[in-house]
């Protein structure tokens, strides 16, 4: 085994090891629905850590996979969270248990449908049209067949993969409901799914913020060599501070313009991101602020996916990226 590079901006796709019989399915850059998975091989059987947005490109990675999986099969998947680019390759991963906390299966049953992807990619407005053809529209949405758990847990669920023990942590809610962290403990490395992003911009759908900095805690607390976020390259203790920093850098300047009186909107324009503004997808400020502001103020209304989408678009249009 080569030496990890960890943390570094540009990475290789595919398949990694990143502890003995432990992998990493990387996809660059990790923007839009570029997500990364895993798979811990045991004796005789496999556990996956999620699937990836479409048929082909699960395909693809379990073909990678298939040197590995032939001698011992995925007899489990294990979803880390209730957002599509990790589960809508599920039905390609023939007679394993799914298994997902109740908050990411709940999601899971009620979240977006392949048709709302198609439906949002025909949004005639040329701003929202444009940015979400930008993040959506690369991606094969046809033939997926929601496929969802088939065992849930509340806070914890002890896997076994052929002798070997990987323990599923529900944290959430923080990214979404169920976030959940499949800790290997003997290999001291961590599957994160999308309480990390690396060299890319968190997004706070579900919150509350303090949720998702606990979350970032109890990462760091699991003390991991490695930690294989749900999008980005592989990191060490430097990304989930990394991350902990920019919740605790949002909510500070979204609650000092909530408490000055500017309305969302006014915030998610004033706001300097400073050295964030490198990291991808820095418009996805719009949905943290907006989160904030709901936190700051519970009866400021839900906002949905298309005017969500709408003003990060507008972000994204204005700050030129
Ligand atoms: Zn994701």
């Amino acid at each position: 085994m080569g030496p990890l590079h960890l943390h570094e901006r540009s990475y290789p796709k595919g398949l990694v090891e990143v502890a003995d019989g432990c992998f990493a399915y990387l996809q660059p850059d990790g923007g839009w629905c570029l997500s990364n998975a895993g798979l811990l091989r045991g004796r005789g059987a496999s556990l996956l850590v999620d699937t990836l947005t479409d048929l082909p490109s699960t395909a693809t990675m379990l073909e990678a996979m298939r040197p590995l999986t032939d001698t011992a099969p995925i007899r489990t998947l294990a979803i880390t969270h209730g957002n599509l680019d990790h589960y809508f390759g599920n039905q390609l991963v023939e007679g394993a248990e799914i298994v997902a906390s109740s908050g990411t299966a709940h999601e899971m049953a009620t979240g977006p449908t392949p048709q709302t992807m198609l439906d949002l990619l025909a949004v005639p407005d040329p701003v929202l049209g444009g940015y979400v053809r930008h993040a959506f529209g690369r991606f094969d949405w046809s033939g997926i067949d929601v496929t969802l758990p088939t065992r849930t847990f509340e806070d914890r669920l002890t896997v076994d993969a052929g002798g070997r023990r990987a323990e599923l942590i529900m944290v959430g809610p923080a990214h979404t409901a169920g976030d959940t962290i499949c800790h290997l403990p003997d290999e001291r490395v961590a599957y994160t799914g999308d309480l990390l992003f690396i060299f890319g911009t968190p997004i706070v759908w579900a919150g509350p913020f303090a949720g998702w900095i606990d979350a970032c805690d109890r990462l760091l607390a699991l003390d991991c060599d490695v930690y294989v976020p749900g999008h980005g390259p592989l990191t060490d203790r430097r990304g989930v501070e990394g991350i902990k920093a920019y919740l605790q850098f949002v909510y500070r300047e979204a609650r000092a313009r909530f408490d000055a009186g500017l309305s969302a909107r006014d915030a998610v324009f004033d706001i300097d991101l400073g050295d964030y503004a490198g990291w991808g997808d820095h418009e996805r400020l719009a949905i943290n602020v907006t989160s904030a502001y709901r936190e700051f103020d519970p009866s400021q209304p839900e906002s949905g996916f298309v005017e969500l989408f709408g003003l990060m678009a507008e972000l994204a249009a204005r700050t030129g990226n």
